[in-house]
């Protein structure tokens, strides 16, 4: 018997129509799910008191879901986090580093239609979320939608439109649910030490400033100058290629001697930060931006979060974000 633990934060999958558009609506999702009662699986729901549209997440939220996770992990042998698909990217990063020890499966999904539309994806999204969270050999965050299982802290989302909205671009699914599920447990995390989920520090300031042509490089650089920012990261060009722009590079080597972490990542969908293979990749690895390889934009924000709240010097904090602890680098 599976013992498997629901919580509901919000997002389109439990909305229905309302005079002012689509919104969550309480108590009809609890409602739908009875649909997945079968023997050999006991599920509770947790309705969050507050449910949201994914786009209002804040740490603070995250900090919640950390709570519940916690505080009921000794008695559920899995759990799925039904969460609106626009953040649901971050919120798989934050909890693929916060849920330290995990040595159960935290699945989470949600969907494009909600499901008292007739065409709703999110019965396949729950059947499959379900499925994944009763593999006691998974032991990671991860994500359920359409018909993929991915590593949380390696999914994007992608598409707004189609029932495919998510991939991780520079990571093989964990999971392919067809005629039969196909469990790909070659790629699947090992437990990493005791469990000890870490709560996050809710005022960090964090920004992904991305580079473009013309004056990007420079209000990037007068952010990272001015901005009072705990840590941010850099979104360039191809490999991590960027313009010789002094306000940048000022801007960096400001953060670098406050001791604030700056990563350069690129704003390509697929691939990863190689520095020296073109020379437009050199200065600003010189002025001391680390390179974050093939991380997505949410998994870095995510593992600087966790990293600045487990309150790292920055010499163990540099080393911590070049290693790779949650499979969300390629090394
Ligand atoms: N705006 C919705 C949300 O993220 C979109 C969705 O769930 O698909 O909450």
């Amino acid at each position: 018997m599976s013992r498997i633990l629901v919580l509901y934060t919000g997002g389109t999958i439990g909305m229905d129509h309302t005079p002012e558009g689509l919104a969550p609506v309480p108590g009809l999702l609890p409602r739908l799910l009875q649909r997945f009662e079968r023997p050999g699986m006991q599920f509770d729901v947790v309705e969050f008191e507050q449910l949201i549209d994914s786009s209002a997440i804040t740490p603070r939220q995250w900090n919640q879901i950390i709570d519940a996770l916690s505080a009921s992990y000794a008695r559920y042998d899995g759990f799925v986090v039904i969460h609106g698909t626009d953040t649901l990217a971050y919120t798989a990063s934050v909890l693929a580093f916060a849920l330290r020890g995990l040595a159960k499966p935290v699945v989470l999904t949600g969907a494009q239609l909600p499901l008292v539309h007739p065409r709703s994806d999110g019965w396949a999204n729950l059947a499959d979320a379900f499925e994944a969270a009763c593999q006691a050999d998974l032991t990671e965050v991860v994500i359920a939608f359409d018909r993929l299982l991915l590593r949380g802290c390696r999914a994007r989302k992608l598409d707004a439109e189609r029932f495919d909205g998510f991939n991780s671009p520079n990571a093989a699914p964990l999971a392919e649910f067809a005629i039969s599920a196909h469990w790909h447990r070659q790629r699947w995390l090992r437990p990493d030490g005791e469990w000890r989920p870490l709560r996050l520090e809710e005022n960090l300031k964090l920004a992904a400033l991305m580079l473009t042509p013309g004056h990007g490089s420079t209000l990037a650089g007068q952010a990272l100058r001015d901005g009072g920012l705990d840590g941010a990261i850099l979104l360039s060009y191809g490999s991590g290629n960027a313009p010789a722009d002094p306000a940048l590079l000022d801007g960096v080597a400001a953060m670098r001697a406050r001791g604030c972490p700056v990563l350069t990542l690129t704003q390509v969908v697929k691939g990863a930060v190689a520095v020296g293979a073109y020379a437009a990749s050199q200065p600003l690895a010189r002025a001391g931006a680390q390179p974050g390889g093939d991380l997505t934009p949410e998994a870095a924000l995510a593992k600087l979060h966790v990293l600045l709240s487990a309150g790292l010097a920055p010499e163990a904090l540099r080393e911590a974000l070049g290693r790779s602890w949650r499979g969300e680098m390629t090394v």
